[in-house]
């Protein structure tokens, strides 16, 4: 993947992400406090596609990430825009983003989030879909097959408890719903998919 690609993604996420924005904010209002939709589709309207053109991979996702951070808040500001400035130190001087390079860079970025914000697997949190996509791409090199992973898996937080976040005040009660910021995630991983074999559909 080039650099023109992986903007086409970036359009085609902010495009997902304003579709699901109500559908966002309904899994929110169940175990946090109904904002996700809105936060996330704040900051992804920040992001200007013009800007990021004749950019590099890392320019490309530092610019994302800052913006994001500046203007989601919350928790998944923070969680959102380290991902992508940890996407920007890996893609360094990269000519092309390959399979393993996506692997390395979604590794990384599963250590950062899990250093600054504390959750790990089972947390009820976007890691929850992060960490198996990236173990299951890993292993197979099979995108399809990881971003299937990462809907499933989205479906199987319905059963556990939030620790971590708004919705770990709702303690056992957080059981029964899906984790916002895993369905924001498998939105935007379905469009990676989609960006390098338009039959990944949603
Ligand atoms: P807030 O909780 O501040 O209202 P959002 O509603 O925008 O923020 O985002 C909530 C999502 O953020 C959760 O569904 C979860 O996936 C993610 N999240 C919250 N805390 C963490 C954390 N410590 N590590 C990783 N992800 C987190
Ligand atoms: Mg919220």
């Amino acid at each position: 993947m080039v650099e023109a690609e992986v903007i086409n993604i970036i359009a085609n996420i902010k495009t997902k992400l304003e579709i699901n924005e109500a559908h966002l904010t309904k899994l929110d209002s169940q175990i946090g406090d109904g904002d996700h939709g809105l936060n996330i589709n704040r900051g992804f309207n920040a992001i200007d596609i013009n800007q990021l053109e004749n950019k590099s991979f890392e320019q490309i996702f530092k610019l994302i990430g800052m913006k994001l951070i500046s203007t989601i808040g919350g928790a998944s500001g923070p969680v959102y825009g380290t991902l992508f400035l940890e996407y920007a130190k890996i893609t360094s001087n990269q000519a092309e983003i390959t399979i393993d390079l996506w692997v390395r860079m979604n590794e990384a970025a599963i250590v950062s989030i899990e250093k600054r914000g504390g959750a790990k697997l089972g947390d009820k949190t976007l890691l929850d879909v992060l960490i198996p996509y990236t173990n299951e791409l890993k292993a197979t090199k099979d995108m399809l097959k990881a971003t299937k992973i990462a809907h499933e898996k989205c479906e199987e937080t319905v059963n556990y408890i939030a620790t971590k976040g708004r919705a770990s005040y709702l303690g056992e009660r957080s059981i029964g719903h899906i984790d916002p910021g895993c369905a924001s995630l498998v939105i935007m991983l379905e469009e990676v998919c989609n960006g390098i074999d338009n039959s990944c559909i949603a």
